[in-house]
């Protein structure tokens, strides 16, 4: 099958082209309009996506030298996500499948960033089932249970602001351009993360919880900068790569606790965040401890990206499970619910 992919959930407008389990094209184009906000505001969001839509369709097609005429079947972002920017992925989905007479799928971007595993370069060796995935990005942080496909299962999660969101934030707090996680992560390797001690929380079960570091970075930074106008300046590094250290323990520690409960030995990581280098090699580090087979997805498949998006289409393609012409975005989207009742199964 050859699948086209579209991807519209926040603030990345991405087309790919899947044949078989093998990407031909992954194209997105990245909306510099929400730096100079600090984070992604939705109005602008979706009016860049519709801009965007048609080159970088059109561009996913030429780059895989295929033709409209040649695709299978669409796939594209139900949710969860901006309804504003879905709903410009979608409609545009719609419409292309109807013109085309080709079956309309729809995915669930959080059950996406998982399954982006499955891609063939996504990894040296697929994930066997049942494995432990901990998904990390802008929006969600917690480890899911996945015993096949479209069985998954949230053991823990965060209880109130997602990994990603928490190096967004410490990192504006820093001074830094939004998003902030890759440049934390990049400033981390000049820094000594032993400098700055922050308080990681205390929680049950293998919940999270990131908005107590932010707090206690801000307070720190206020009472420094008072005695030390160039605190941050002279600091960042080391700052970065402590605020860095203490986040990915954070995370390390539930998906151990979890790991040996469970008894599982078979562990992904997914999402934004999973580009994070300080998170791979800590769970490169674990796996030599604790006897895990890790599998760490390749960069351009972390971050929101629709190779990912028709991957999973891909796997209802063979199920034959499409949508309804009548289907809408949701901002919503439970990564536990298989299937919403208004998609027909053929
Ligand atoms: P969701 O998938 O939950 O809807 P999203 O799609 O906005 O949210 P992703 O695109 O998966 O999130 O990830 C974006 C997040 O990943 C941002 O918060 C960004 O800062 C973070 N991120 C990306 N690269 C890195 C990195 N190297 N280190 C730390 N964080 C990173
Ligand atoms: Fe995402």
């Amino acid at each position: 099958s050859i699948i086209l992919g579209i991807e519209s959930s926040c603030d990345d407008t991405s087309a790919a082209v899947l044949k078989g389990n093998k990407i031909l094209s992954n194209i997105a184009a990245n909306q510099e309009i929400h730096k100079e906000y600090g984070g992604v505001v939705p109005e602008l969001a979706s009016r860049a996506h519709q801009q965007n839509i048609i080159p970088v369709v059109d561009k996913a097609f030429s780059k895989a030298n295929i033709q409209q005429k040649d695709i299978s079947a669409i796939g594209f972002t139900r949710g969860p996500g901006l309804l504003g920017s879905l709903l410009v992925g979608t409609s545009f989905a719609k419409s292309l499948a109807m013109s085309l007479s080709v079956p309309l799928i729809e995915v669930n971007h959080l059950q996406a960033h998982i399954l982006a595993h499955f891609i063939e370069d996504a990894n040296p060796k697929a994930p066997n089932f049942p494995f432990l995935c901990l998904t990390v990005s802008g929006g969600h942080t917690m480890i899911v249970l996945v015993k096949d496909y479209f069985d998954m299962e949230i053991i823990g999660k965060t209880i109130d602001d997602a990994a990603g969101e928490a190096f967004d934030k410490i990192g504006k707090i820093f001074g830094l351009d939004y998003p902030a996680g890759p440049i934390i992560d990049k400033l981390s390797k000049n820094g000594n993360e032993n400098s700055f001690k922050f308080n990681k929380p205390k929680l049950d079960h293998f919940n999270y919880s990131f908005s107590g570091i932010k707090t206690s970075v801000l307070y720190f930074i206020q009472k420094e900068v008072r005695k030390n106008p160039d605190f941050i300046k002279e600091n960042i590094d080391d700052l970065c790569a402590s605020v860095q250290k203490t986040i990915v323990e954070i995370l390390m520690d539930k998906l151990e606790k979890a790991a040996i409960d469970l008894n599982i030995k078979e562990i992904a990581i997914a999402g934004g965040v999973s580009a994070n280098s300080g998170l791979r090699e800590a769970i490169q580090k674990n796996s030599e401890r604790l006897g895990w087979n890790i599998y760490i997805p390749k960069f351009e498949y972390t971050t929101d990206n629709a190779a990912m998006i028709a991957m999973v289409a891909k796997l209802k393609f063979d199920r034959g499970e499409f949508a309804d012409l009548s289907i809408s975005a949701t901002a919503r989207y439970d990564i536990e619910e298989g299937f919403k009742k208004d998609i027909k199964t053929l």
